[in-house]
Protein backbone atom coordinates (compact mmCIF):
# COMPACT_ATOMS: atom_id res chain seq x y z
CA UNK A 1 0.00 0.00 0.00
CA UNK A 2 1.21 3.35 -0.90
CA UNK A 3 2.80 4.92 2.60
CA UNK A 4 1.83 1.65 4.47
CA UNK A 5 -1.29 2.62 4.22
CA UNK A 6 -1.48 5.83 6.43
CA UNK A 7 -3.99 8.63 5.66
CA UNK A 8 -2.10 12.12 4.96
CA UNK A 9 -3.38 13.47 8.14
CA UNK A 10 -1.36 10.37 10.08
CA UNK A 11 2.05 10.96 8.71
CA UNK A 12 1.59 14.73 8.92
CA UNK A 13 1.27 13.55 13.12
CA UNK A 14 3.87 11.67 12.58
CA UNK A 15 6.30 13.97 11.10
CA UNK A 16 5.20 16.35 13.91
CA UNK A 17 6.16 13.89 16.75
CA UNK A 18 8.62 12.94 15.19
CA UNK A 19 10.14 16.26 14.38
CA UNK A 20 9.43 17.47 18.45
CA UNK A 21 11.24 14.56 19.72
CA UNK A 22 14.12 14.63 17.95
CA UNK A 23 14.62 18.08 19.06
CA UNK A 24 13.64 17.42 22.84
CA UNK A 25 16.10 14.62 22.51
CA UNK A 26 18.79 16.61 20.80
CA UNK A 27 18.09 19.29 23.39
CA UNK A 28 18.44 19.51 27.33
CA UNK A 29 14.83 18.08 27.85
CA UNK A 30 15.55 14.45 29.10
CA UNK A 31 12.11 13.62 29.37
CA UNK A 32 12.64 12.49 25.64
CA UNK A 33 15.64 10.16 26.50
CA UNK A 34 13.49 7.75 28.44
CA UNK A 35 12.66 5.44 25.96
CA UNK A 36 10.14 2.16 26.14
CA UNK A 37 11.76 -0.07 24.18
CA UNK A 38 7.96 -2.86 24.16
CA UNK A 39 5.87 0.08 23.69
CA UNK A 40 8.21 1.11 20.56
CA UNK A 41 8.66 -2.17 19.07
CA UNK A 42 4.56 -2.88 19.44
CA UNK A 43 3.85 0.23 17.87
CA UNK A 44 6.09 -0.28 14.88
CA UNK A 45 4.39 -3.83 14.54
CA UNK A 46 1.08 -2.07 14.41
CA UNK A 47 -0.34 -4.46 17.00
CA UNK A 48 0.11 -5.94 20.85
CA UNK A 49 2.56 -8.76 20.20
CA UNK A 50 2.54 -11.98 22.40
CA UNK A 51 5.89 -13.66 24.27
CA UNK A 52 7.59 -15.38 21.83
CA UNK A 53 6.97 -12.67 18.88
CA UNK A 54 8.41 -10.22 21.24
CA UNK A 55 11.11 -11.62 22.82
CA UNK A 56 12.38 -12.86 18.88
CA UNK A 57 12.24 -8.74 17.82
CA UNK A 58 13.57 -7.60 21.17
CA UNK A 59 16.65 -10.42 20.12
CA UNK A 60 17.03 -9.17 16.62
CA UNK A 61 17.18 -5.50 18.17
CA UNK A 62 19.94 -6.15 19.80
CA UNK A 63 20.51 -3.27 22.25
CA UNK A 64 22.89 -4.07 24.32
CA UNK A 65 24.49 -5.33 20.70
CA UNK A 66 24.53 -9.12 21.26
CA UNK A 67 21.64 -10.92 22.34
CA UNK A 68 22.58 -14.40 21.08
CA UNK A 69 25.71 -15.16 22.56
CA UNK A 70 25.40 -18.75 23.74
CA UNK A 71 23.84 -18.72 27.59
CA UNK A 72 25.87 -21.80 28.09
CA UNK A 73 29.84 -21.76 28.39
CA UNK A 74 32.24 -25.11 29.13
CA UNK A 75 33.29 -24.80 31.88
CA UNK A 76 35.03 -28.08 32.56
CA UNK A 77 38.75 -28.18 32.96
CA UNK A 78 39.62 -31.65 32.68
CA UNK A 79 40.18 -34.00 30.73
CA UNK A 80 41.00 -32.59 26.79
CA UNK A 81 39.26 -29.72 25.69
CA UNK A 82 37.43 -31.10 22.74
CA UNK A 83 37.55 -28.95 19.28
CA UNK A 84 35.43 -28.13 16.75
CA UNK A 85 35.98 -28.48 12.88
CA UNK A 86 33.55 -25.41 11.07
CA UNK A 87 33.76 -26.28 6.99
CA UNK A 88 33.89 -22.38 5.60
CA UNK A 89 34.67 -19.11 6.43
CA UNK A 90 32.07 -17.36 4.59
CA UNK A 91 28.50 -15.48 6.59
CA UNK A 92 27.84 -18.77 8.49
CA UNK A 93 30.87 -20.51 9.30
CA UNK A 94 32.25 -16.80 11.05
CA UNK A 95 28.55 -16.88 13.00
CA UNK A 96 29.32 -20.16 14.23
CA UNK A 97 32.63 -19.96 15.14
CA UNK A 98 32.14 -17.05 17.14
CA UNK A 99 29.37 -18.74 19.11
CA UNK A 100 31.39 -21.78 19.49
CA UNK A 101 34.07 -19.23 21.09
CA UNK A 102 31.66 -17.45 23.23
CA UNK A 103 31.19 -21.05 24.65
CA UNK A 104 34.76 -21.75 25.67
CA UNK A 105 34.83 -24.32 22.81
CA UNK A 106 37.65 -24.47 20.60
CA UNK A 107 37.24 -24.49 17.16
CA UNK A 108 39.43 -24.52 13.78
CA UNK A 109 37.76 -23.47 10.70
CA UNK A 110 38.74 -25.03 7.42
CA UNK A 111 38.51 -22.96 4.25
CA UNK A 112 38.89 -23.89 0.47
CA UNK A 113 39.27 -20.38 -0.47
CA UNK A 114 42.73 -18.00 0.43
CA UNK A 115 40.64 -15.48 2.53
CA UNK A 116 37.27 -14.69 4.46
CA UNK A 117 33.83 -14.47 2.78
CA UNK A 118 32.41 -17.26 0.78
CA UNK A 119 30.05 -16.39 -1.69
CA UNK A 120 30.89 -12.85 -1.26
CA UNK A 121 34.26 -13.73 -1.95
CA UNK A 122 33.69 -15.65 -4.82
CA UNK A 123 30.71 -13.61 -7.14
CA UNK A 124 32.55 -11.09 -8.43
CA UNK A 125 30.74 -10.65 -11.46
CA UNK A 126 29.76 -6.54 -12.06
CA UNK A 127 26.49 -5.48 -10.52
CA UNK A 128 26.64 -8.37 -7.59
CA UNK A 129 24.74 -6.55 -4.92
CA UNK A 130 23.06 -8.14 -1.95
CA UNK A 131 19.12 -7.72 -2.55
CA UNK A 132 18.20 -7.45 0.57
CA UNK A 133 18.13 -4.22 2.24
CA UNK A 134 21.62 -4.34 3.59
CA UNK A 135 21.14 -3.13 7.07
CA UNK A 136 18.31 -6.28 7.90
CA UNK A 137 21.14 -8.19 5.62
CA UNK A 138 23.88 -8.24 8.66
CA UNK A 139 24.46 -9.76 12.20
CA UNK A 140 22.13 -8.46 14.70
CA UNK A 141 25.36 -8.49 16.70
CA UNK A 142 27.35 -6.35 14.41
CA UNK A 143 25.23 -3.77 13.13
CA UNK A 144 26.00 -0.91 10.78
CA UNK A 145 25.35 2.74 10.87
CA UNK A 146 27.65 3.00 7.99
CA UNK A 147 26.64 1.15 4.84
CA UNK A 148 26.62 3.32 2.19
CA UNK A 149 23.91 1.69 -0.08
CA UNK A 150 20.48 0.22 0.55
CA UNK A 151 21.75 -2.28 -1.34
CA UNK A 152 25.36 -2.50 -1.00
CA UNK A 153 27.91 -4.52 -3.44
CA UNK A 154 30.10 -7.21 -3.26
CA UNK A 155 33.11 -5.87 -2.09
CA UNK A 156 31.80 -4.01 0.44
CA UNK A 157 29.81 -7.01 2.34
CA UNK A 158 33.37 -8.99 1.63
CA UNK A 159 34.65 -6.46 3.39
CA UNK A 160 32.09 -6.42 6.26
CA UNK A 161 32.39 -10.15 7.03
CA UNK A 162 36.75 -10.27 6.63
CA UNK A 163 36.17 -7.57 9.38
CA UNK A 164 33.66 -9.17 11.38
CA UNK A 165 35.69 -12.47 11.42
CA UNK A 166 38.77 -10.31 12.03
CA UNK A 167 37.00 -8.82 15.35
CA UNK A 168 36.08 -11.82 16.57
CA UNK A 169 39.54 -13.63 15.93
CA UNK A 170 37.81 -16.48 13.48
CA UNK A 171 40.26 -15.59 10.87
CA UNK A 172 43.34 -16.19 13.10
CA UNK A 173 41.41 -19.17 13.61
CA UNK A 174 41.03 -20.54 9.77
CA UNK A 175 43.41 -22.61 8.05
CA UNK A 176 43.29 -21.11 4.38
CA UNK A 177 43.23 -22.75 0.75
CA UNK A 178 42.40 -26.51 2.60
CA UNK A 179 39.78 -28.41 1.56
CA UNK A 180 38.07 -31.38 3.05
CA UNK A 181 37.60 -34.03 0.75
CA UNK A 182 36.24 -36.36 3.40
CA UNK A 183 34.92 -37.03 6.85
CA UNK A 184 34.74 -40.55 8.26
CA UNK A 185 32.83 -41.13 12.57
CA UNK A 186 35.00 -43.44 14.46
CA UNK A 187 32.39 -44.91 16.85
CA UNK A 188 35.30 -46.43 19.19
CA UNK A 189 37.00 -42.95 19.55
CA UNK A 190 33.58 -40.86 19.29
CA UNK A 191 35.49 -38.38 17.03
CA UNK A 192 35.34 -37.58 13.05
CA UNK A 193 38.42 -37.78 11.18
CA UNK A 194 38.64 -35.31 7.89
CA UNK A 195 40.84 -35.96 5.14
CA UNK A 196 42.16 -32.62 3.94
CA UNK A 197 43.97 -31.75 1.05
CA UNK A 198 45.85 -27.99 1.12
CA UNK A 199 49.39 -26.34 0.21
CA UNK A 200 50.69 -28.87 2.27
CA UNK A 201 49.56 -31.70 1.05
CA UNK A 202 47.25 -34.04 2.28
CA UNK A 203 46.38 -34.06 5.98
CA UNK A 204 44.02 -35.92 8.68
CA UNK A 205 42.18 -33.63 11.34
CA UNK A 206 40.61 -35.41 14.52
CA UNK A 207 37.77 -33.67 15.75
CA UNK A 208 35.22 -34.13 18.21
CA UNK A 209 32.38 -32.34 15.93
CA UNK A 210 31.96 -30.82 12.72
CA UNK A 211 29.75 -27.78 11.51
CA UNK A 212 29.29 -27.87 7.97
CA UNK A 213 28.96 -24.09 6.70
CA UNK A 214 29.43 -24.98 2.94
CA UNK A 215 26.69 -22.89 1.54
CA UNK A 216 23.83 -24.02 -0.69
CA UNK A 217 24.94 -21.75 -3.54
CA UNK A 218 28.51 -22.44 -4.43
CA UNK A 219 28.56 -25.50 -6.62
CA UNK A 220 28.64 -23.76 -10.47
CA UNK A 221 25.64 -25.72 -12.25
CA UNK A 222 27.00 -25.86 -16.20
CA UNK A 223 23.95 -26.77 -18.17
CA UNK A 224 23.63 -29.84 -20.09
CA UNK A 225 23.55 -28.60 -23.87
CA UNK A 226 25.05 -30.43 -26.87
CA UNK A 227 28.17 -29.22 -27.76
CA UNK A 228 28.98 -26.75 -24.33
CA UNK A 229 32.38 -27.55 -25.25
CA UNK A 230 33.07 -27.20 -28.64
CA UNK A 231 32.46 -23.05 -28.39
CA UNK A 232 35.61 -21.55 -29.50
CA UNK A 233 35.30 -18.28 -27.81
CA UNK A 234 35.48 -17.13 -23.53
CA UNK A 235 32.98 -18.92 -21.59
CA UNK A 236 32.70 -18.63 -18.49
CA UNK A 237 30.34 -19.16 -15.33
CA UNK A 238 29.17 -16.04 -13.48
CA UNK A 239 31.07 -17.48 -10.53
CA UNK A 240 34.17 -17.53 -11.77
CA UNK A 241 34.13 -13.86 -13.45
CA UNK A 242 37.55 -13.12 -15.30
CA UNK A 243 39.48 -10.55 -13.78
CA UNK A 244 39.81 -7.32 -15.39
CA UNK A 245 37.47 -8.27 -18.65
CA UNK A 246 37.08 -6.23 -21.07
CA UNK A 247 33.90 -7.16 -23.32
CA UNK A 248 34.29 -3.66 -25.55
CA UNK A 249 33.47 -4.38 -29.14
CA UNK A 250 32.27 -8.56 -28.69
CA UNK A 251 29.45 -10.48 -29.00
CA UNK A 252 28.01 -11.69 -25.87
CA UNK A 253 25.95 -14.66 -25.40
CA UNK A 254 24.12 -14.94 -21.77
CA UNK A 255 22.55 -17.82 -20.86
CA UNK A 256 20.08 -18.09 -17.89
CA UNK A 257 18.05 -14.75 -16.89
CA UNK A 258 18.38 -15.76 -12.80
CA UNK A 259 19.37 -13.55 -9.59
CA UNK A 260 22.65 -12.88 -10.49
CA UNK A 261 22.21 -12.97 -14.73
CA UNK A 262 19.83 -10.29 -14.03
CA UNK A 263 22.52 -8.09 -12.01
CA UNK A 264 25.36 -8.09 -14.36
CA UNK A 265 23.67 -8.51 -17.81
CA UNK A 266 23.12 -4.22 -17.89
CA UNK A 267 26.73 -4.00 -17.52
CA UNK A 268 27.15 -6.78 -20.00
CA UNK A 269 25.16 -5.06 -22.53
CA UNK A 270 26.54 -1.34 -21.40
CA UNK A 271 29.59 -2.59 -22.87
CA UNK A 272 29.50 -5.29 -25.63
CA UNK A 273 29.13 -4.66 -29.28
CA UNK A 274 26.01 -6.79 -29.19
CA UNK A 275 24.04 -9.22 -26.63
CA UNK A 276 22.01 -11.85 -26.88
CA UNK A 277 20.10 -12.97 -23.81
CA UNK A 278 18.68 -16.26 -23.78
CA UNK A 279 16.19 -17.06 -21.55
CA UNK A 280 14.27 -19.72 -20.34
CA UNK A 281 11.79 -18.62 -17.77
CA UNK A 282 10.96 -14.84 -16.64
CA UNK A 283 10.82 -13.82 -13.14
CA UNK A 284 8.56 -12.31 -11.70
CA UNK A 285 10.23 -8.10 -10.69
CA UNK A 286 9.47 -6.39 -7.54
CA UNK A 287 9.66 -2.67 -7.92
CA UNK A 288 12.38 -1.19 -5.62
CA UNK A 289 13.57 2.55 -6.23
CA UNK A 290 16.69 2.30 -4.33
CA UNK A 291 17.79 -0.55 -5.54
CA UNK A 292 20.64 1.51 -6.73
CA UNK A 293 20.63 4.10 -4.10
CA UNK A 294 23.02 5.69 -1.50
CA UNK A 295 22.21 5.87 1.86
CA UNK A 296 20.75 9.65 1.68
CA UNK A 297 22.47 12.59 3.72
CA UNK A 298 19.66 12.77 6.12
CA UNK A 299 19.35 9.21 6.88
CA UNK A 300 22.97 9.36 7.60
CA UNK A 301 22.58 12.33 9.93
CA UNK A 302 20.06 10.02 11.44
CA UNK A 303 22.18 6.97 12.51
CA UNK A 304 24.69 9.48 12.91
CA UNK A 305 22.94 12.13 15.42
CA UNK A 306 20.65 9.38 17.59
CA UNK A 307 21.98 6.71 19.53
CA UNK A 308 20.76 3.25 18.80
CA UNK A 309 18.56 4.61 15.56
CA UNK A 310 20.09 1.89 13.57
CA UNK A 311 18.93 -0.62 15.23
CA UNK A 312 15.14 0.55 15.27
CA UNK A 313 15.76 1.00 11.44
CA UNK A 314 17.06 -2.64 10.92
CA UNK A 315 14.29 -4.14 13.04
CA UNK A 316 11.74 -2.49 11.34
CA UNK A 317 13.31 -3.76 7.65
CA UNK A 318 13.01 -7.48 9.19
CA UNK A 319 9.55 -7.04 10.52
CA UNK A 320 8.18 -5.57 6.95
CA UNK A 321 9.99 -8.43 5.43
CA UNK A 322 9.02 -11.14 7.35
CA UNK A 323 5.41 -10.82 8.35
CA UNK A 324 2.40 -11.02 6.30
CA UNK A 325 4.36 -11.76 3.09
CA UNK A 326 4.36 -15.79 3.14
CA UNK A 327 0.49 -15.71 3.88
CA UNK A 328 0.41 -14.37 0.12
CA UNK A 329 2.34 -17.25 -1.24
CA UNK A 330 0.23 -20.19 0.76
CA UNK A 331 -2.43 -22.36 -1.35
CA UNK A 332 -6.39 -21.09 -0.09
CA UNK A 333 -8.85 -23.82 -0.76
CA UNK A 334 -11.08 -20.39 -0.75
CA UNK A 335 -9.10 -19.71 -4.25
CA UNK A 336 -11.04 -21.76 -7.44
CA UNK A 337 -8.84 -20.01 -10.46
CA UNK A 338 -5.97 -22.25 -11.98
CA UNK A 339 -3.00 -22.99 -10.07
CA UNK A 340 -0.69 -22.43 -12.98
CA UNK A 341 -1.84 -18.59 -12.70
CA UNK A 342 -2.35 -18.56 -8.77
CA UNK A 343 -2.87 -20.57 -5.56
CA UNK A 344 -4.79 -17.76 -3.34
CA UNK A 345 -6.73 -14.79 -4.29
CA UNK A 346 -4.05 -12.69 -2.17
CA UNK A 347 -1.59 -14.56 -4.57
CA UNK A 348 -3.42 -13.18 -7.45
CA UNK A 349 -3.84 -10.12 -6.25
CA UNK A 350 -0.08 -10.08 -6.33
CA UNK A 351 0.17 -11.08 -9.59
CA UNK A 352 -2.12 -8.32 -11.03
CA UNK A 353 0.12 -5.97 -9.47
CA UNK A 354 3.63 -7.31 -11.16
CA UNK A 355 2.06 -7.97 -14.12
CA UNK A 356 1.12 -4.27 -14.08
CA UNK A 357 4.34 -3.09 -13.18
CA UNK A 358 5.84 -5.47 -16.20
CA UNK A 359 2.96 -3.46 -18.59
CA UNK A 360 4.19 0.08 -17.64
CA UNK A 361 7.86 -0.54 -18.23
CA UNK A 362 7.44 -2.46 -21.77
CA UNK A 363 5.18 0.06 -22.49
CA UNK A 364 7.65 1.27 -25.64
CA UNK A 365 8.13 -2.39 -26.54
CA UNK A 366 4.62 -4.61 -26.16
CA UNK A 367 6.22 -6.80 -28.56
CA UNK A 368 7.79 -8.14 -25.49
CA UNK A 369 5.51 -8.52 -22.89
CA UNK A 370 4.53 -12.09 -23.70
CA UNK A 371 8.11 -12.70 -23.46
CA UNK A 372 8.75 -10.95 -19.95
CA UNK A 373 5.43 -11.67 -17.90
CA UNK A 374 6.10 -15.06 -16.03
CA UNK A 375 3.40 -17.39 -16.78
CA UNK A 376 3.42 -19.06 -12.87
CA UNK A 377 2.54 -18.02 -9.83
CA UNK A 378 3.78 -15.35 -8.36
CA UNK A 379 6.76 -17.11 -5.46
CA UNK A 380 7.04 -20.12 -7.04
CA UNK A 381 10.35 -18.88 -8.16
CA UNK A 382 12.50 -16.27 -6.52
CA UNK A 383 11.75 -13.06 -7.64
CA UNK A 384 14.26 -10.02 -8.67
CA UNK A 385 14.48 -6.43 -7.58
CA UNK A 386 13.94 -3.91 -10.40
CA UNK A 387 14.72 -0.23 -10.32
CA UNK A 388 13.67 -0.47 -13.87
CA UNK A 389 17.24 -1.02 -15.25
CA UNK A 390 15.85 -4.59 -16.73
CA UNK A 391 13.36 -3.24 -19.25
CA UNK A 392 16.09 -0.16 -20.11
CA UNK A 393 18.54 -2.91 -20.62
CA UNK A 394 16.20 -5.16 -22.98
CA UNK A 395 14.88 -2.73 -24.91
CA UNK A 396 18.69 -1.35 -25.77
CA UNK A 397 19.53 -1.47 -29.58
CA UNK A 398 22.63 -3.58 -28.84
CA UNK A 399 20.43 -6.56 -26.99
CA UNK A 400 18.24 -9.43 -28.53
CA UNK A 401 16.22 -11.51 -26.06
CA UNK A 402 15.82 -14.74 -27.46
CA UNK A 403 13.21 -17.12 -25.63
CA UNK A 404 13.53 -20.08 -28.36
CA UNK A 405 15.00 -23.14 -26.43
CA UNK A 406 18.75 -23.61 -26.98
CA UNK A 407 19.65 -26.70 -29.46
CA UNK A 408 23.04 -26.77 -29.48
CA UNK A 409 26.33 -24.59 -28.81
CA UNK A 410 28.98 -24.63 -32.13
CA UNK A 411 32.22 -23.13 -32.14
CA UNK A 412 31.20 -19.87 -33.40
CA UNK A 413 27.93 -19.64 -31.18
CA UNK A 414 24.47 -20.84 -29.99
CA UNK A 415 21.74 -21.97 -31.70
CA UNK A 416 18.04 -21.48 -30.55
CA UNK A 417 15.01 -22.30 -32.22
CA UNK A 418 15.69 -24.73 -34.91
CA UNK A 419 18.24 -22.88 -36.99
CA UNK A 420 19.51 -19.42 -35.37
CA UNK A 421 22.52 -18.62 -35.30
CA UNK A 422 23.55 -16.27 -32.48
CA UNK A 423 27.64 -15.64 -33.04
CA UNK A 424 28.81 -14.93 -30.13
CA UNK A 425 33.06 -13.68 -29.26
CA UNK A 426 32.06 -14.73 -25.66
CA UNK A 427 29.77 -16.75 -23.71
CA UNK A 428 28.68 -16.38 -20.01
CA UNK A 429 26.81 -18.94 -18.24
CA UNK A 430 24.55 -17.93 -15.62
CA UNK A 431 22.90 -20.85 -14.62
CA UNK A 432 22.91 -20.92 -10.89
CA UNK A 433 24.43 -23.91 -8.73
CA UNK A 434 23.87 -27.29 -7.68
CA UNK A 435 21.88 -26.06 -4.75
CA UNK A 436 20.07 -29.42 -3.80
CA UNK A 437 23.70 -31.11 -3.33
CA UNK A 438 24.49 -30.62 -0.27
CA UNK A 439 27.85 -30.98 1.17
CA UNK A 440 29.00 -32.32 -1.95
CA UNK A 441 31.75 -33.01 -3.18
CA UNK A 442 32.78 -34.28 0.40
CA UNK A 443 32.55 -37.84 0.94
CA UNK A 444 30.75 -38.15 4.87
CA UNK A 445 30.69 -41.52 6.08
CA UNK A 446 28.61 -41.70 9.47
CA UNK A 447 28.26 -44.21 12.16
CA UNK A 448 28.48 -47.84 10.99
CA UNK A 449 29.51 -46.65 7.71
CA UNK A 450 26.20 -44.78 6.67
CA UNK A 451 27.31 -42.54 3.66
CA UNK A 452 25.22 -39.56 3.70
CA UNK A 453 24.89 -39.07 0.20
CA UNK A 454 23.63 -42.65 -0.33
CA UNK A 455 21.33 -42.11 2.59
CA UNK A 456 19.84 -38.85 1.02
CA UNK A 457 19.73 -40.08 -2.46
CA UNK A 458 18.82 -36.81 -4.75
CA UNK A 459 17.18 -35.56 -1.82
CA UNK A 460 18.72 -33.94 1.40
CA UNK A 461 16.75 -33.96 4.86
CA UNK A 462 17.96 -32.89 8.27
CA UNK A 463 16.35 -31.82 11.23
CA UNK A 464 15.72 -27.91 11.31
CA UNK A 465 18.50 -28.00 8.17
CA UNK A 466 21.14 -29.54 11.16
CA UNK A 467 21.20 -32.80 12.22
CA UNK A 468 20.78 -36.24 10.42
CA UNK A 469 20.43 -39.59 11.97
CA UNK A 470 23.23 -41.90 11.94
CA UNK A 471 25.70 -38.59 11.73
CA UNK A 472 26.42 -38.06 15.34
CA UNK A 473 27.96 -34.67 16.19
CA UNK A 474 27.49 -33.26 12.90
CA UNK A 475 25.43 -30.21 12.34
CA UNK A 476 24.82 -28.36 8.71
CA UNK A 477 24.01 -24.73 8.84
CA UNK A 478 22.11 -23.17 5.85
CA UNK A 479 21.42 -27.45 5.55
CA UNK A 480 18.35 -28.55 4.17
CA UNK A 481 14.87 -26.82 4.34
CA UNK A 482 16.87 -23.63 5.21
CA UNK A 483 16.34 -21.43 2.92
CA UNK A 484 13.91 -18.61 2.79
CA UNK A 485 12.00 -17.36 -0.30
CA UNK A 486 10.12 -13.90 0.74
CA UNK A 487 10.21 -13.26 3.84
CA UNK A 488 13.73 -12.86 5.58
CA UNK A 489 17.22 -12.79 5.67
CA UNK A 490 19.11 -15.91 5.68
CA UNK A 491 21.60 -14.57 8.35
CA UNK A 492 18.85 -14.57 10.62
CA UNK A 493 18.39 -18.50 10.03
CA UNK A 494 22.52 -18.41 10.26
CA UNK A 495 22.35 -17.18 13.29
CA UNK A 496 19.88 -18.92 14.91
CA UNK A 497 21.71 -22.34 13.91
CA UNK A 498 25.42 -21.47 14.98
CA UNK A 499 24.04 -20.41 18.64
CA UNK A 500 21.72 -23.72 18.74
CA UNK A 501 24.99 -25.36 17.77
CA UNK A 502 27.03 -24.14 19.92
CA UNK A 503 24.49 -24.14 23.08
CA UNK A 504 24.14 -27.84 22.17
CA UNK A 505 27.83 -28.42 22.08
CA UNK A 506 28.36 -26.92 24.79
CA UNK A 507 25.36 -29.02 27.09
CA UNK A 508 26.96 -31.96 25.69
CA UNK A 509 30.42 -31.23 26.47
CA UNK A 510 29.81 -30.18 29.75
CA UNK A 511 27.65 -32.80 30.87
CA UNK A 512 30.88 -35.35 29.96
CA UNK A 513 29.14 -36.74 27.48
CA UNK A 514 30.90 -37.19 23.68
CA UNK A 515 28.23 -37.45 21.52
CA UNK A 516 24.83 -36.93 20.28
CA UNK A 517 22.71 -37.79 17.23
CA UNK A 518 19.12 -37.19 16.19
CA UNK A 519 16.31 -40.00 16.59
CA UNK A 520 15.07 -41.21 13.79
CA UNK A 521 11.50 -40.50 14.80
CA UNK A 522 12.29 -36.49 15.54
CA UNK A 523 13.71 -36.05 12.37
CA UNK A 524 11.22 -38.50 10.42
CA UNK A 525 8.30 -36.18 12.22
CA UNK A 526 10.10 -32.48 11.20
CA UNK A 527 10.65 -33.81 7.41
CA UNK A 528 7.20 -34.69 7.62
CA UNK A 529 5.59 -31.24 8.59
CA UNK A 530 8.10 -29.51 6.39
CA UNK A 531 6.81 -31.71 3.31
CA UNK A 532 3.07 -31.23 4.23
CA UNK A 533 3.48 -27.29 4.41
CA UNK A 534 5.66 -27.07 0.91
CA UNK A 535 3.33 -28.87 -0.60
CA UNK A 536 0.88 -25.69 0.14
CA UNK A 537 3.59 -23.14 -1.15
CA UNK A 538 3.47 -21.41 -4.32
CA UNK A 539 6.89 -22.99 -5.15
CA UNK A 540 5.94 -26.63 -4.14
CA UNK A 541 2.33 -26.59 -6.07
CA UNK A 542 3.75 -24.96 -9.60
CA UNK A 543 5.91 -26.97 -11.77
CA UNK A 544 7.92 -24.24 -12.82
CA UNK A 545 12.01 -25.16 -12.85
CA UNK A 546 13.14 -23.74 -9.70
CA UNK A 547 16.90 -24.52 -7.93
CA UNK A 548 14.58 -24.92 -4.95
CA UNK A 549 13.78 -28.11 -6.21
CA UNK A 550 15.81 -31.64 -5.86
CA UNK A 551 16.09 -33.94 -8.52
CA UNK A 552 13.00 -35.95 -7.91
CA UNK A 553 11.33 -33.07 -7.60
CA UNK A 554 10.94 -32.45 -3.84
CA UNK A 555 11.66 -28.68 -2.06
CA UNK A 556 14.61 -29.80 -0.40
CA UNK A 557 15.83 -26.08 0.12
CA UNK A 558 13.18 -24.10 1.53
CA UNK A 559 11.63 -23.20 4.89
CA UNK A 560 7.71 -22.70 4.47
CA UNK A 561 6.93 -21.24 8.05
CA UNK A 562 7.21 -18.21 9.45
CA UNK A 563 10.76 -17.09 10.94
CA UNK A 564 9.16 -17.32 14.13
CA UNK A 565 8.76 -20.86 14.23
CA UNK A 566 12.79 -21.26 13.45
CA UNK A 567 13.39 -18.74 15.89
CA UNK A 568 11.47 -21.50 18.90
CA UNK A 569 12.75 -24.15 17.50
CA UNK A 570 16.22 -22.88 18.18
CA UNK A 571 15.74 -21.27 21.30
CA UNK A 572 16.86 -24.12 23.40
CA UNK A 573 18.42 -27.30 22.71
CA UNK A 574 16.20 -30.45 23.77
CA UNK A 575 18.57 -33.11 24.45
CA UNK A 576 15.53 -35.75 24.60
CA UNK A 577 15.39 -35.29 20.54
CA UNK A 578 18.73 -36.83 20.62
CA UNK A 579 20.59 -40.13 21.65
CA UNK A 580 23.45 -39.11 23.90
CA UNK A 581 26.20 -41.10 24.34
P1 LIG B 1 19.27 -19.37 -10.77
O1 LIG B 1 18.31 -18.50 -10.09
O2 LIG B 1 19.17 -20.83 -10.57
O3 LIG B 1 19.17 -19.02 -12.32
C1 LIG B 1 19.72 -19.84 -13.31
C2 LIG B 1 19.25 -19.36 -14.66
O4 LIG B 1 19.83 -20.17 -15.67
C3 LIG B 1 17.74 -19.47 -14.82
O5 LIG B 1 17.28 -18.42 -15.60
C4 LIG B 1 17.60 -20.81 -15.55
O6 LIG B 1 16.41 -20.95 -16.28
C5 LIG B 1 18.80 -20.72 -16.47
N1 LIG B 1 19.21 -22.03 -16.95
C6 LIG B 1 19.71 -23.05 -16.22
N2 LIG B 1 19.97 -24.09 -17.02
C7 LIG B 1 19.62 -23.72 -18.27
C8 LIG B 1 19.63 -24.36 -19.53
N3 LIG B 1 20.06 -25.63 -19.67
N4 LIG B 1 19.18 -23.68 -20.60
C9 LIG B 1 18.74 -22.42 -20.48
N5 LIG B 1 18.69 -21.75 -19.32
C10 LIG B 1 19.13 -22.40 -18.23
O7 LIG B 1 20.79 -18.98 -10.41
P2 LIG B 1 21.37 -17.57 -9.96
O8 LIG B 1 20.86 -16.48 -10.81
O9 LIG B 1 22.84 -17.73 -9.85
O10 LIG B 1 20.75 -17.35 -8.54
C11 LIG B 1 20.72 -18.39 -7.57
C12 LIG B 1 20.33 -17.82 -6.24
O11 LIG B 1 21.45 -17.12 -5.70
C13 LIG B 1 19.25 -16.78 -6.26
O12 LIG B 1 17.96 -17.29 -6.36
C14 LIG B 1 19.50 -16.10 -4.94
O13 LIG B 1 18.97 -16.83 -3.88
C15 LIG B 1 21.02 -16.09 -4.87
N6 LIG B 1 21.50 -14.81 -5.38
C16 LIG B 1 21.40 -13.73 -4.57
C17 LIG B 1 21.84 -12.53 -5.01
C18 LIG B 1 21.78 -11.36 -4.11
O14 LIG B 1 21.27 -11.33 -3.05
N7 LIG B 1 22.33 -10.33 -4.55
C19 LIG B 1 22.36 -12.38 -6.28
C20 LIG B 1 22.46 -13.48 -7.07
C21 LIG B 1 22.03 -14.70 -6.62
P3 LIG B 1 15.09 -21.51 -15.55
O15 LIG B 1 14.61 -20.39 -14.70
O16 LIG B 1 14.19 -21.85 -16.66
O17 LIG B 1 15.49 -22.71 -14.75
Amino acid sequence: LPDNGWTPEQISLARTSAADGLERALGDDNSAVAVDVVSIVQWMAGRPLDEPYLAMLLEELALSGDERAPRRRIERSDGEAPVVAVIGAGMSGIATAHRLDQAGIDYVVLEKNADIGGTWLENRYPGCRVDLPNHVYSYSNAQRTDWPHHHSTQDVLRDYFRSCADEWDVTANTRFGVRVESMRWDEDTQQWTLSLSGPDGPDDLKVNAVVSAVGQLNRPKMPDIDGRDNFAGLAFHSSAWPEDLDLTNKRVVVIGTGASAMQFIPHVAAQAAHLTVCQRTPAWLLERPVYHEPISEGLTELFDLLPDYHHWYRLRQFWQIHHGALDALRRDPAWDGPLERAVSPMNDLMRETLTQYLHDQFAERPDLLDQVVPDYPVGAKRFVLDNGIWAETLMRDNVSLVTDPIDEITSDGVVTGGANMHEADVIIYGTGFDASRFLTPMKVIGRDGADLHQRWGDDARAYLGMAIPEFPNLFCLYGPNTNIVFNGSIIFFSECAARYVAETLATVFDEGHRSIEIKRSVWESFVADIDDRNAEMAWGISTVSSWYKSANGRIAQNWPFPLLDYWTATRQPDLEQYVVT
